[in-house]
């Protein structure tokens, strides 16, 4: 039985088998105290070998780190902290751990545990972030499942460089050394293995509209890559992305559906992860003791995972927040490291004043100047902007990046243009705006970024299991 639902249990003397990693063990001869953990939940379940009842030459196998099978009889618990207790008889022992099992009940920093990322799992802090990491990953399909949305799997591999020129990571399996060339010594992706140069993917969208376009409600969830060399602790190479995709929805429709979603998988968490929210909370506050006061945030975890679920999150345009921006102090005392005028691309800085100094909620900013946003955005009449939506969270910046999709087909195809695509590349994304064409819009969000806000840790490599990063991909 799983030490979570042996923890539930009430105390009979029925004889249970235990099976985990040893946390601690203390005491002497006469009575030993092990602490083991099975991951299932973030208590562990003490076991007391009295003085006798398990042979000297197995107890010292049984140390901080080792995986054992304890069996014995379930009884109530003297000690304070837990109700029951395994009395144990047998101890079978699978794998030893000695006094370099890097996991020893002390304090670790999380750059120390980052190069143990194979271990780390075994820490109260990891397996708490990885437990809430798969309840919000359950939440978001139960959230689209109930909802009438189709799971749509978009392909990893993809031709189209429609998103993120220079930005993506290339598949091939030319030899390195020596690629065909053409005759004008340029490589001959012709032969490469799909025939043509292929990449791995940054989003799944446009495969996910032509899904939307039939299925009406679709939504993804996978991987997706960026070879972007940016160094964040809000940024991976490799992440997951989630993105519905909605026909007959418009921009007021989208902000809707990214508000109600995002606030249904934090309330999932908070209503399923009670135990290990409330020990990332206390390892919040132990952190930010070290921080100036200024810098230490003002609602506890789980008061600012409520207060998000239970407040409608501001939206203006992005002009009205250019104008606040201006208006601002630290614009004024020149505090902003970059500019601030209308047409630029809103900094970390601009963004994290709107939501954590000026409005102190969740904000939804739209209609952001075309030339910032990508050339499938729906245009606004005043040709100037287009129907774009950012969700941005506090500490974390923008967490959604979403907007109604140009469903014109002149329009969208002189903007593929103008920006600098080859229409061919993407003829059957341009086909559909033909062929039945409708109002239709979507969203990202990127799953680490949700992870982070959730569990209050600072830096995206902690919560995911293997993240990869410039210059990083161990494991
Ligand atoms: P940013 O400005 O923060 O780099 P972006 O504008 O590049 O984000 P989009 O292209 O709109 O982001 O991607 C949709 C969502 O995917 C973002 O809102 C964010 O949550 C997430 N995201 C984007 N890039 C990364 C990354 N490198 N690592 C993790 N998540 C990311
Ligand atoms: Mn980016």
């Amino acid at each position: 039985m799983q030490i979570k639902e042996l923890l539930k249990q009430s105390p009979s003397e029925q004889e249970v088998t235990v099976k985990g990693w040893v946390r601690t063990k203390r005491g002497q001869a006469a009575v030993t105290f092990i602490a083991i953990n099975d991951g299932s939940t973030i208590h562990n379940i003490q076991a007391v070998a009295e003085g006798g009842a398990i042979d000297e030459e197995t107890l010292k196998l049984v140390s901080t780190g080792a995986c054992v099978a304890i069996t014995g009889k379930l009884i109530a618990s003297m000690g304070s902290g837990q109700a029951v207790e395994v009395k144990a008889e047998k101890i079978v022992v699978y794998g030893t751990a000695d006094e370099t099992f890097p996991m020893q009940p002390k304090k670790h920093s999380m750059e120390f545990l980052r190069e143990k990322a194979h271990l780390r799992f075994r820490t109260n802090t990891f397996g708490a972030i990885f437990r809430i990491r798969h309840a919000l990953a359950y939440a978001v399909h139960k959230y689209y499942n109930d909802n009438g949305f189709f799971y749509l799997h978009t392909p990893i591999i993809t031709a189209s460089d429609a998103e993120g020129a220079g930005e993506m990571f290339h598949v091939t399996n030319f030899d390195m050394e020596k690629p065909p060339k053409t005759e004008d010594g340029s490589i001959d992706y012709s032969q490469d293995f799909f025939g043509r140069q292929t990449s791995l993917t940054v989003s799944g969208q446009l495969e996910g509209e032509l899904g939307a376009l039939a299925l009406s409600k679709i939504y993804t969830f996978g991987p997706t890559f960026r070879a972007e060399n940016s160094n964040t602790t809000r940024h991976l190479a490799e992440f997951w992305m989630i993105e519905p995709e909605v026909a007959f929805y418009e921009l007021e429709d989208n902000m809707a559906l990214a508000e109600d979603f995002v606030q249904y998988v934090i309330k999932y968490a908070l209503e399923n992860c009670a135990d290990d929210l409330a020990f990332l909370e206390k390892r919040l506050l132990e952190e930010e003791k070290n921080k100036p006061q200024n810098e230490r945030s003002e609602l506890s975890l789980l008061e600012k995972l409520k207060f998000v679920v239970e407040n409608k999150f501001e939206r203006l345009t992005y002009t009205e927040a250019i104008e606040i921006l201006v208006r601002s102090k630290p614009h004024k005392e020149k505090k902003f490291q970059y500019p601030v005028e209308w047409g630029i691309d809103l900094q970390s800085e601009h963004e994290r004043y709107l939501v954590e100094k000026h409005f102190k909620k969740p904000v939804i900013l739209t209609n952001y100047p075309k030339d910032i946003k990508a050339f499938y955005m729906k245009q606004d009449e005043d040709g100037k902007t287009v129907r774009a939506m950012d969700v941005l969270f506090p500490g974390i910046g923008e967490i959604i990046g979403g907007s109604q999709r140009e469903d014109d087909y002149e329009k969208l195809l002189a903007r593929t243009k103008e920006v600098g695509i080859d229409p061919e590349n993407i003829w059957w994304y341009l086909e559909t705006r033909k062929f039945g064409s409708a109002p239709h819009a979507g969203f990202g969000l990127g799953f680490e970024r949700l992870v982070l806000f959730v569990t209050g840790m600072t830096n995206i490599r902690d919560v995911i299991p293997f993240p990869r990063t410039p210059k990083s991909a161990e494991f």
